[in-house]
C-alpha cells in the first residue's frame, strides 16, 4: 500500500473527482485529471527504469508538471528533487550530482542549462515540457530529451502496486542558500504529512480554499505550507510563474483567491504596485508572511487595509512549519511569529543551554514529527544541526512574550558586535524602513578599527523620493540606541536577492567588507 503523498491524487480523485485541483494561466485540472496524469507519469517513470529510492529532479518555474512529477515520483517510492530555477548550469550540476538524480524533468526555458548540467552529472534521461515557442525552439529544447506529453501518453493506467511507508524519503529539498551553499534536507513522507496536519489543525484552511502559489514551488514555503495542505484538503491551487506584483493583484481579484503565502518583499512589492489601491481584495481571508524577518511597516500596511495578515516561521529542515500566528491574533500580536504548531515543539535557549525566560533572546530549537532526519550525504552537517537530545538548531534568535508568543529577532549569522553590544540587523532595517523615502534596505556588519564592527546600511529609495545619508541616519538615531545606528549608508538601485526573495547578506558583506565603510 502507498501511504505516502504520491497516493494523494488517487485518494482525492475518490473523494472529489470533479473539483478543480490546479489552475495555471487559463487552464484547470480536476482531481480526476490530476490523478490520471500522475498515474500515467508514474508508469512512464518506471518504464524509464526509475524505482524505489531513485531520485527524480525537476527544474522550472511554477507549473502543474511540477506537482505531477512530485506525486508520480512519490507514487513509485522514488525521491523528488526540486531544483531552484534560477541556478546556473554549474550549480545545477552540483545539485544533480549531490542528490544522485538520474531523471531530470525541466521547462523549455531551462533547456540549455538542463542539458549542460545533465551532461556533467549522473542524469540518464531528460524530459522536457512543451513550450509555446516556435517549433524550432521546441525542437532545440528537445535536443536529446524526451517530451513530457509523449511520456504521459505512453504511460499505463493500471494499478502501481508500490509499497511506500511514511518513513521513506519523499523529497530532497535544498535550503535557500542564504547563508552558504544550499544543503539537501531529506524530508520523509511522514515529515510532509505531519506538516500538513499541523497546518490543517491550526488554520481554518478548507476544501473551498483558493490558494495562490506565487512563491516558487521549489522552496519549502510555497510547496509545503500552502500548496500541499490545500490539495490534501481538496481545495484549489492557483499557480503563478515569475512574480509580477501587478499580475498577482489581478489574479487575486479575478480568481477570488482566499489564502496565500509570500515573503515580505513580495508583499511590499504588491503594496507598491499601481493596482494596489483599486484591487478588490475582499476574497482574501488569510495572508501569511514569512521566510525572512517581517518588517513592521509591511504588517501595518496590510492590517490598515483590513486584511488578516499574519506570520509564519519555519525552515526547510522542518518541512517547514514551526511557528504560526492565528489570523484572529494578527492585529493583537502584530510582529509576532506566533506559537508552535500543534504537533511541534519549540524552545528558546540561552548559550548555556538553559531555557530563556520571557523577554530574553536566545536560539530557537525545534523538535517534532515534521523535522528532517538529516541532510543528504552530509553526516557532519547533520550532526551539527542537532543537539545531543535531537533538537534542531535553527540558527535563529527569538524571544517570547509573557503569553508565550514568539518574536523572531534575526539570524545568529547576521548579528554583529559593535563595541561589545550585539546588533541584530533586522531591528535596524525596521527603523530604516520607517523613513518615508526608503523602499528597501539591508544592514550588514563591517569591520571597524574602533568598535570592532559597525553597521553599514544599503538603501534603495522609493521612485522619485530623495534623501541623503545624514537625513536617514538622523531618523534612525531617533529610534534606536546609538550602538545600533549604522555608521554609513550606501544608496543602490536594488538589493542582491536569492531566488526565494531573501536579501543575500553574504554577498553584501563581501561587497562592503573593504569599502572603508
Ligand atoms: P540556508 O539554510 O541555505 O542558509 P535559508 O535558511 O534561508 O538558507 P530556508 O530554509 O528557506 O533557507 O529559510 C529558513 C530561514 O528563513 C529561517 O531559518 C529563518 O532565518 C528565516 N525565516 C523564516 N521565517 C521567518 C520569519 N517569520 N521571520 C524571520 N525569519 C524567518
Ligand atoms: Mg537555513
Amino acid at each position: 500500500l502507498n501511504q505516502g503523498i504520491g497516493s494523494w491524487p488517487k485518494r482525492r480523485a475518490r473523494r472529489t473527482p470533479d473539483r478543480i485541483a490546479v489552475v495555471h494561466e487559463e487552464r484547470t485540472w480536476t482531481y480526476r485529471e490530476l490523478h490520471e496524469r500522475v498515474l500515467r507519469l508514474a508508469h512512464a517513470l518506471r518504464a524509464l527504469g526509475t524505482g524505489h529510492g531513485d531520485r527524480v529532479a525537476y527544474l522550472g518555474p511554477n507549473h502543474p508538471a511540477f506537482l505531477e512529477t512530485l506525486f508520480a515520483t512519490g507514487a513509485i517510492g522514488a525521491v523528488f528533487v526540486p531544483l531552484n530555477a534560477r541556478l546556473a548550469a554549474p550549480e545545477l550540476a552540483y545539485n544533480l550530482s549531490d542528490s544522485g538524480s538520474t531523471v531530470l524533468v525541466h521547462a523549455p526555458e531551462q533547456a540549455e542549462a538542463a542539458r549542460t548540467a545533465a551532461e556533467r552529472s549522473g542524469v540518464r534521461e531528460r524530459v522536457v515540457l512543451e513550450g509555446d515557442g516556435p517549433p524550432d525552439a521546441v525542437g532545440q529544447a528537445r535536443d536529446g530529451a524526451l517530451r513530457y506529453e509523449d511520456l504521459l501518453a505512453r504511460g499505463g493506467t493500471g494499478p502501481l502496486d508500490e509499497a511506500v511507508r511514511p518513513d521513506d524519503p519523499c523529497m530532497i529539498m535544498y535550503t535557500s542558500g542564504t547563508t552558504g551553499r544550499p544543503k539537501g534536507a531529506v524530508l520523509s513522507h511522514a515529515n510532509i504529512i505531519w506538516n500538513s496536519v499541523n497546518v490543517l489543525v491550526d488554520t481554518d484552511l478548507s476544501g473551498d480554499e483558493v490558494t495562490l502559489i506565487s512563491a516558487p514551488l521549489f522552496h519549502t514555503a510555497g510547496l509545503n505550507m500552502t500548496c500541499l495542505p490545500t490539495l490534501l484538503k481538496g481545495g484549489r491551487v492557483v499557480l503563478l510563474g515569475a512574480f509580477d506584483p501587478d499580475h498577482v493583484l489581478r489574479v487575486i481579484e479575478s480568481r477570488r483567491v482566499t489564502y496565500m503565502f509570500a515573503v515580505p518583499t513580495m508583499y511590499d512589492a504588491m503594496a507598491a504596485a499601481p493596482r494596489w489601491a483599486d484591487t478588490d481584495l475582499s476574497s482574501l481571508r488569510s495572508l501569511v508572511c514569512g521566510g525572512a524577518p517581517v518588517p513592521a511597516r509591511t504588517i501595518d500596511t496590510y492590517l490598515a487595509r483590513g486584511l488578516a495578515f499574519s506570520q509564519g516561521y519555519g525552515m526547510t529542515e522542518a518541512s517547514p512549519g514551526v511557528l504560526y500566528l492565528d489570523r484572529e491574533q494578527a492585529a493583537a500580536k502584530a510582529g509576532s511569529a506566533g506559537v508552535p504548531h500543534f504537533f511541534t515543539d519549540a524552545r528558546v535557549v540561552l548559550p548555556d543551554g538553559g531555557d530563556a525566560t520571557p523577554g530574553q533572546s536566545g536560539e530557537v530549537l525545534v523538535h517534532g514529527p515534521n523535522v528532517m532526519t538529516g541532510y543528504w550525504g552530509r553526516p557532519r552537517d547533520t550532526e551539527a544541526a542537532f543537539t545531543g537530545d535531537n533538537w534542531l538548531r535553527t540558527g535563529d534568535v527569538a524571544r517570547t512574550d509573557t503569553d508565550g508568543f514568539a518574536y523572531i529577532v534575526d539570524r545568529v549569522k547576521d548579528m554583529f558586535v559593535s563595541g561589545g553590544e550585539n546588533v541584530y540587523p533586522a531591528e535596524v532595517e525596521n527603523a530604516l524602513l520607517g523613513h518615508p523615502a526608503v523602499a528597501e534596505c539591508a544592514v550588514v556588519g563591517v569591520a571597524d578599527a574602533v568598535w570592532g564592527e559597525v553597521g553599514h546600511a544599503v538603501v534603495v529609495l522609493k521612485p522619485g523620493a530623495a534623501a541623503d545619508e545624514a537625513g536617514i541616519l538622523a531618523h534612525v538615531r531617533g529610534a534606536l540606541a546609538k550602538y545600533k545606528v549604522p555608521k554609513s549608508v550606501a544608496f543602490a538601485e536594488s538589493l542582491p536577492r536569492t531566488a526565494s526573495g531573501k536579501v543575500a547578506k553574504p554577498s553584501l558583506r563581501a561587497a562592503y567588507a573593504h569599502s572603508g565603510a
